[in-house]
């Protein structure tokens, strides 16, 4: 006999349930509200309790204390490379951790091409909740227990490769995870898979996508009969774009969703509904902010700013951590009945220019450039910086004056195009880079 029964046994929700569940999806905003007062006041006590040092010294230094809970605008923001440094000072894992790695129960590292890698450890409540709220994220992307979901995220470290199969299980959802498609033979691998196993869902980033497109017609098939009917969860900016995002539906013939998370916050998954409003956020875990660059002020609805997260309920204790992503919040009310605010991300802060007052990402050039063709292109951001316009290089066969007219008419500031050889720009197996 097995010392502990059904660890492994699917949900007995009907497929029929709208939400995973009701009463955190569809909790009245009062309620939501007193939830994470509560959760920031544990939050804010453990601190200074426990104590975890890196906030306790940061936040005495900015003349707050244990004995009053602020308002959380008024609390100073952490960054990643804020905890590459206190981890650097403190080697090798740095005093802002409540969860050590004895205690952990997970573990996983950060992507990222620079600087050293940060490590997610997850304790026993991080792992509950982070399948608590990815299997309302698998529900609401409209996955059902006996469907077949595929991706090819990375595995080994990699965040979600951390947990998936906990969620997957736990939803009765079947998961078929390929591993990403590093060469061409990876690819056609997977398409035949995928015509074997015939699955319900894909979530994809643009690039595997046009390397799978690729892979189909080199096996003298064609991708969009796997993708027909379907649910597919396409990792691309531009899906927030109305255009993009119903051509795209109309060539794969499927749904498409956008999702959001974060490595760096155990189990931030986050995905759309039908009615495709920006991802409903499991807003009992985390507290949600887009703030003012400068002040960290929260902005009004609909203003893009950063980012801001603060966890509460879990083992792990981020406080106020600035994901440096640019998005904006809508808080109508969403036809599915799920409550609180919906996010959009739109791209790096890093990666935006501010020109002639007005702000510049990759995912607006991918927009304008959507209606013609979809080019890939580079954006040179310090070249634009110092330039003071949008300065990018362009597949194109022709001089790039076509598409400077355009990209100026459609963003409203000065362009100078490079066209460059079509085929050049790198294909990302995963993530594509659009700036350089
Ligand atoms: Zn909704």
């Amino acid at each position: 006999m097995p010392r502990a029964e059904n660890l492994v046994r699917a949900t007995d929700l009907s497929r029929t349930a709208p939400y995973w569940n009701p009463e955190a999806e569809t909790m009245p905003a009062e309620q939501l509200h007193a939830h994470q007062r509560r959760g920031v006041a544990e939050v804010w006590d453990r601190i200074w309790s426990e104590p975890i040092p890196f906030y306790a010294d940061r936040y005495a230094a900015a003349g707050l204390s244990a004995g009053e809970v602020p308002d959380l605008d008024a609390v100073p923001r952490t960054t990643k490379d804020d905890l590459r440094a206190d981890e650097a000072a403190h080697p090798p894992f740095g005093t802002h951790r409540s969860v050590g790695l004895d205690q952990a129960v997970r573990i996983s590292k950060t992507t990222g091409t620079s600087g050293r890698p940060v490590f997610t450890l997850m304790g026993p409540r991080d792992l509950e909740a982070a399948i608590e709220m990815q299997a309302r994220t698998t529900w609401t992307l409209g996955l059902r227990p006996g469907d077949r979901f595929t991706h090819p995220w990375p595995g080994g470290l990699y965040v979600s490769a951390a947990f998936t199969n906990f969620f997957y299980t736990r939803t009765g959802v079947l998961e078929i995870p390929v591993g990403p498609p590093v060469t061409a033979e990876d690819a056609r691998e997977h398409v035949e898979l995928w015509q074997l196993l015939r699955p319900h869902g894909f979530m994809l980033t643009m690039s595997q996508l046009q390397i799978y497109l690729d892979a189909a017609a080199s096996l003298g098939t064609d991708f969009t009969e796997l993708t027909a009917g379907t649910t597919v969860s396409l990792y691309d900016l531009s899906m927030n774009l109305p255009g993009p995002r119903s051509r795209m539906e109309k060539y794969l013939g499927c749904r498409i969703r956008t999702q959001s998370g974060a490595g760096d916050i155990p189990g931030f998954g986050a995905a759309e509904c039908e009615f495709g409003t920006g991802v409903h956020v499991p807003h009992d875990y985390l507290v949600v902010q887009v703030v003012d660059p400068a002040t960290g002020a929260s902005l009004p609805e609909g203003r893009m700013g950063h980012l801001v997260v603060t966890t509460i309920g879990l083992d792990a204790n981020l406080v106020r951590f600035d994901l440096e992503d640019l998005a904006t919040l809508e808080s109508g009310p969403c036809p599915c009945g799920r409550t609180g605010p919906r996010l959009r991300v739109w791209g790096r802060a890093a990666e935006a220019l501010v020109l002639d007052g007005v702000t510049v990402l990759p995912v607006h050039v991918q927009g304008a450039l959507d209606e013609h063709g979809g080019p890939e292109f580079q954006v040179h951001l310090e070249e634009s910086r110092q330039a003071g316009r949008l300065v990018l290089s362009i597949e194109s066969t022709g001089t790039g004056t076509a598409e400077e007219e355009l990209l100026a008419a459609a963003l409203g500031v000065p362009v100078t195009v490079r066209p460059i050889v079509p085929g050049s720009l790198p294909r990302a197996a995963f993530k594509p880079r659009r700036t350089g």
